[in-house]
């Protein structure tokens, strides 16, 4: 069972110091015992420990920078939200094919921010230009926000934000089980919650730091009883020896644990593995002795955002994928809607 993060190593910026949440932090992780170092910005973050570059990025991931959010111009966060809303980067995870190991490079710490207040002034002001339309915000584009909340509350805050909304939603997703402090939050069924699941052989192979299959089903039954709308992302599907069966049997325990009001207002997403040739260039230089298939000629080419191509499996491939998961959902889930797969 994956513990709940604790970082190794905290810096603070100076404009932390003056928000509430900023002195709390510090003061919790002092009397813990955790060296807190000051920086004038995360930028000037270079002297980490470690002798390499394998063992500084493993110290940068259980790095946490206590900080401000300057920028509050929303990314935005397309198809399944308008915006990205800001509250946490990085992740203390350690997923052989996350997408933070390109986007982020050497700064893989985390980055919590303290200025809500300042992040919810700039969401209320994106909700009042689309008002009386409805506006989503995502809270996972640049992290795992479930991670590291057990320390901040930073995203039970805005789960809470979010249910006192009348144009708002809010969405985000998982691969955390320590998820008990967010159960009586007020989210008013205005927050999706969403847990990304795979296969047992995938976490257990490339979900390192992140917690067990198990505890994740364990963990969005008891989402699903506190009355949020549930989600799942299956992701990445990722084709290995027996990967009909174990998926199936991911769905059956699935099934098995939501009640039956959990599995009224579900949603599922697909998607399916893909590689970049810069992020296949990363992962074998963070994940050396990774088992992940990252062979270009077993794979279609794609064209991907900003001209860099992608690898994704054969549209024969493609086709049984869909068929095959798009069938389980059908059968272990027939009230549920899938979004899309891509
Ligand atoms: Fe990346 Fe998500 Fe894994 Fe964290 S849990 S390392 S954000 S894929």
């Amino acid at each position: 069972m994956v513990k709940p993060f604790i970082p190794q190593l905290v810096y603070v910026e100076p404009g932390a110091l003056e928000y509430p949440l900023g002195k709390e932090l510090i003061s919790k992780f002092e009397e813990k015992g955790i060296e807190v170092r000051e920086t004038t910005s995360h930028n000037q973050i270079r002297n980490l420990p470690g002798d390499n570059d394998f063992q500084r990025y493993r110290i940068a991931k259980s790095t946490l920078v206590i900080g401000v959010r300057k920028t509050l111009k929303f990314d935005t966060s397309k198809p399944s939200a308008e915006y990205a809303i800001p509250l946490v980067t990085g992740c203390m995870g350690h997923c052989h094919y996350c997408y933070l190991q390109t986007t982020m490079g050497s700064k893989p710490y985390i980055r919590t921010y303290v200025n809500l207040e300042d992040i919810f002034e700039a969401t209320e002001n994106y909700m009042k230009e689309r008002a009386p339309e409805i506006t989503r915000f995502e809270a996972s584009c640049t992290s795992d926000v479930v991670g590291v909340d057990h320390l901040t509350h930073t995203l039970k805050k805005t789960i809470e934000f979010f249910g006192k909304t009348e144009y708002g939603k809010l969405r985000f997703v998982t691969k955390f089980a320590h998820i008990d402090h967010l159960l009586d939050a007020k989210h008013n069924g205005r927050t999706r919650f969403r847990f990304s699941m795979n296969d047992d052989y995938i976490i257990k192979n490339f979900e390192n730091g992140t917690s067990s299959q198990e505890e994740r089903i364990m963990a969005a039954g008891r989402v699903a009883d506190a009355g949020y709308p549930l989600g799942f992302i299956i992701a990445p599907i990722y084709l290995h020896d027996g990967w009909k069966e174990q998926y199936k049997e991911m769905f059956e325990k699935l099934e098995a644990t939501l009640s039956s009001s959990g599995k009224k207002d579900l949603t599922f997403e697909m998607i399916q593995h893909r590689f970049t040739k810069p992020a296949k260039r990363v992962i074998e230089k963070n994940y050396p002795m990774t088992k992940l298939e990252l062979d270009e000629s077993k794979r279609k080419w794609k064209w991907g955002k900003y001209g860099i191509g992608k690898f994704v499996y054969t549209d024969q491939e493609q086709e049984e994928i869909k068929d095959t998961l798009g069938r389980y959902i059908n059968d272990y889930f027939p009230e549920a809607k899938i979004e899309y797969f891509t």
